[in-house]
C-alpha cells in the first residue's frame, strides 16, 4: 500500500517565504561560533532583512528538508572591521559607571546614532571601547537545515516578522 504524502511539490523558498530552520555558524578556522541547534529553530521571513544578505540570499529555492553549507565573506555577513571604531577615552567621561571591565558593552551615542561598544582594554586613566561588531571582519560558514517553508501571511508581512500559531503573541 502506498501512502500519498504530498500533494504537489514542495515550496520552494522565495521573498517573503516563512522560514524555520536550524543552523550552525562557525568562523573561517572552524570554530563554532554560534548554533540553533542548542535552542529551538529560527523562523524568519525571506528578504526583510532580518538575516545577514549572504545567509539570506541562499536560502532562496531551497525546499523543506534540503541541507546545505554556504560560506558568507565578511562583506555579506557583518561588513568589513573599521579600525577608526576602536576609540581610547578618558576615564572620566565614563564617571558613574560601576564596573568597567574587558567585555563591558555600553551604549555610545555617535554622529552616526546610538551604539553599542566593548570595552576591550582599561588602564588607570583611560579605557578603549571598540564599536565594530564582534562578527565584523569574519568570513563565516553556515551550516543550515531547512525546517519548514510557507507563505507568510498578510499580517506577518504587515508586523515584519513571523507569528506563531494562534497569532502575534506581541504587543504592537
Ligand atoms: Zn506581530
Amino acid at each position: 500500500n502506498h501512502l500519498l504524502k504530498k500533494l504537489g511539490p514542495n515550496m520552494k523558498i522565495a521573498k517573503n517565504s516563512v522560514v524555520v530552520i536550524h543552523y550552525a555558524v562557525s568562523d573561517g578556522e572552524g570554530t563554532l561560533i554560534d548554533s540553533s541547534y542548542e535552542d529551538k529553530p529560527m523562523a524568519i521571513i525571506q528578504g526583510t532583512g532580518y538575516l545577514i544578505p549572504g545567509l539570506d540570499d541562499a536560502l532562496v529555492d531551497h525546499e523543506a528538508g534540503d541541507k546545505f553549507e554556504v560560506a558568507v565573506p565578511c562583506e555579506q555577513a557583518y561588513g568589513e572591521r573599521h579600525d577608526e571604531y576602536v576609540q581610547t577615552v578618558p576615564k572620566e567621561v565614563l564617571a558613574g559607571v560601576e564596573d568597567l571591565a574587558v567585555g563591558t558593552q555600553l551604549r555610545a551615542t555617535t554622529d552616526e546614532g546610538e551604539q553599542t561598544v566593548i570595552v576591550i582594554d582599561v588602564q588607570d586613566e583611560e579605557i578603549t571601547v571598540d564599536g565594530n561588531h564582534p562578527l565584523a571582519g569574519l568570513d563565516l560558514n553556515f551550516d543550515v537545515e531547512i525546517i519548514e517553508v510557507r507563505a507568510a501571511t498578510e499580517e506577518e508581512l504587515e508586523h515584519g516578522h513571523v507569528h506563531a500559531e494562534g497569532g502575534c503573541g506581541h504587543d504592537h
